[in-house]
């Protein structure tokens, strides 16, 4: 199987329009099976053993058809990255048209953090907000910026405010019962997110469909939990993100928006997605042949993402794969 992915791979290095978690440009490796196309694009820093869901994601795509949808459009929201200026972020919700949810990334100076939530509730006054602190709070931090953060207005939720589970229950334990807690990294960076006890931690589990093992998996965990989900993704292209939409789409109908519309903050992509009134279409996605090309890395590049997704696969993607009894 690993010789088929091969086969088929095209490494492309999108650009971003603004700077993301660091990123200015993202390469996402895409290869296609009998199913359809699937992605494999862990960030650059990840080990094989980290990667070893993500490669179970893609051949899952390229090999099983995504269950029946029970929606054919999915609500997204705005993600807003850590920038200030009003004139900055008007830019930035002024591309998501329609989305009456944003996701505000704070975590970084507390200061910045609230100038720029003010902004955000100056430009959009209606808009529902939720936060990313990315597990950058203490207990004590979040207890504090939280409550500064609720003085400026409601928030919908917070993701991920501390780092582990133990914090974050300490955390609601302080908090009032009206601020709900969504759980992201303590979930898909856990060696085994079925077996998390997530109860008085967390109220909203966050379903990352790659970092998770693909879409059976992902349901997989989301009934186990059986608490709300909000299907994101990790910046992906619109491969990607058409798969996180069609496990969005075999989830039932939530109040929460879903984090899927991250392809707003590309400069190119490799095929068209749109938002339109604040939701996203589900359904299959092809590359265009023309994009792949203008879009492709060096051959040196190349030659490193063989390399790793051949380590990857020999680190535990093979395993899994095997136990599943995909064949290809
Ligand atoms: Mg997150």
């Amino acid at each position: 199987m690993l010789d088929s992915i091969l086969e088929s791979l095209h490494v492309v290095d999108l650009p971003t329009k603004t700077n993301f978690r660091g990123v200015t440009s993202r390469e996402v490796a895409l290869f296609q099976g009998p199913a359809g196309w699937g992605e494999f694009s862990p960030f650059l820093e990840y080990s094989p053993k980290e990667s070893v869901p993500w490669l179970v994601s893609a051949v899952e795509a390229a090999l099983i058809s995504p269950p029946t949808p029970l929606r054919d459009s999915i609500q997204v929201n705005a993600t807003l990255p850590a920038i200030n200026g009003d004139a900055e972020i008007a830019e930035v919700l002024s591309w998501y048209p329609g989305c009456t949810t944003v996701k505000i990334k704070v975590g970084g100076n507390l200061i910045q953090d609230l100038d720029r939530i003010g902004s955000v509730r100056t430009l959009a006054p209606d808009i529902k907000i939720r936060i990313d602190v990315n597990a950058n709070w203490s207990v004590d931090e979040a207890f504090r910026a939280i409550g500064a953060i609720s003085e400026i207005g409601s928030i919908e939720y917070v993701e991920q405010p501390c780092s582990t589970l133990d914090e974050l229950r300490e955390l609601k334990r302080k908090l009032p019962p009206t601020v709900l807690i969504a759980g992201d990294e303590v979930v898909r960076k856990a060696s085994h997110p079925m077996e998390l006890n997530l109860a008085g931690a967390v109220d909203i589990v966050i379903l990352k469909v790659a970092p998770l093992g693909g879409i059976k998996r992902s349901l997989e965990i989301a009934k186990k939990h059986s608490l709300p989900t909000v299907v994101s993704s990790a910046l992906e292209s619109a491969v990607g993100i058409s798969y996180g939409l069609a496990l969005a789409s075999a989830t039932l109908e939530s109040q929460y928006a879903c984090g899927l519309a991250t392809g707003a903050l590309l400069r190119a992509d490799v095929a068209a997605s749109f938002i339109a009134q604040g939701s996203m279409k589900v359904g299959v996605v092809e590359p265009s042949t023309q994009l792949l090309a203008s879009l492709a890395v060096s051959q040196e590049r190349l030659d490193w993402w063989r390399g790793r997704i051949r380590d990857t696969w020999l680190a535990g993607s093979q395993q899994w794969v095997e136990r599943e009894g995909w064949a290809w």
